[in-house]
């Protein structure tokens, strides 16, 4: 397959972000994570940024139709020959919304691989994790000798705490998930279109390599 989608699925702190950083270099797919387009239009101020922030510091998702609209311009605003959707589609009407998109833009799903992680393991990964402001690198207190303030091993930024990584944003985050989003897991397992891959339990490196073999097997 040339041209092709894949779709990053799990629960927040699944490592989507991460492995995504694994997938663009080994496939040089187009990362889209609609979490950090939001994010970039809240630091920027923009309308759009206004909207979304409110419902992003609550745990909540953003309306469909604002998420689809920014997809939906991304993809139009450029051909692409492979996008990773990371934290997108997060609803069944997101997920009618991009196959109605990728049929437009001729990127057909290649596959969507379920990251596996508890509840228990996301609160934890969430609660230490930190972000750089300005290259967008994912570290965390339990494995990196960093704090909020610190700056950057690899690009000098500065590193933060989102502000919906707070204890009561995560548990919120994790109940719209199961409600929201989970059931796109029998959505796109009735598809024959879902790779599970057990997210915990062993090095990034490892989980990264089955993710990657995921991709080999399906887009060929
Ligand atoms: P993420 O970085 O993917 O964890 O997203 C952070 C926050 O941005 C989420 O908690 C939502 O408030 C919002 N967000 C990101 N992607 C979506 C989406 N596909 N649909 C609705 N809200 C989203």
């Amino acid at each position: 397959m040339d041209k092709y989608n894949i779709i990053l699925l799990g629960p927040p702190g699944a490592g989507k972000g991460t492995h995504a950083e694994a997938l663009k270099r080994e496939f040089g797919v187009e990362h889209i994570s609609t979490g950090d387009m939001l994010r970039a239009a809240v630091a920027e101020g923009t309308e759009l940024g206004r909207q979304a922030k409110q419902y992003m510091d609550a745990g909540k998702l953003v309306p469909d139709e604002v998420v689809i609209g920014i997809v939906r311009e991304r993809l139009s605003a450029n051909r692409l020959d492979r996008a990773l959707f990371d934290g997108f589609p997060r609803t069944p009407a997101q997920a009618e919304a991009l196959e109605e998109v990728a049929v437009e833009v001729l990127l057909p799903a290649a596959v969507v691989i379920y990251l596996q992680v508890s509840d228990e393991e996301v609160v934890l990964r969430l609660s230490g994790r930190l972000q750089c402001r300005k290259c967008g690198a994912i570290y965390n207190t339990r494995y990196d000798q960093l704090e909020s303030g610190s700056q950057c091993p690899s690009c000098q930024g500065e590193i933060y705490q989102r502000d919906d990584d707070q204890a009561e944003a995560i548990l919120q985050r994790l109940r719209v998930y199961r409600e929201q989003t989970a059931p796109l897991i029998d959505y796109y397992r009735k598809r024959g279109q879902l790779v599970e891959v057990q997210a915990e339990g062993s090095t990034i490196e490892a989980i990264s390599a089955e993710v990657a073999a995921a991709v080999r097997g399906a887009a060929g």
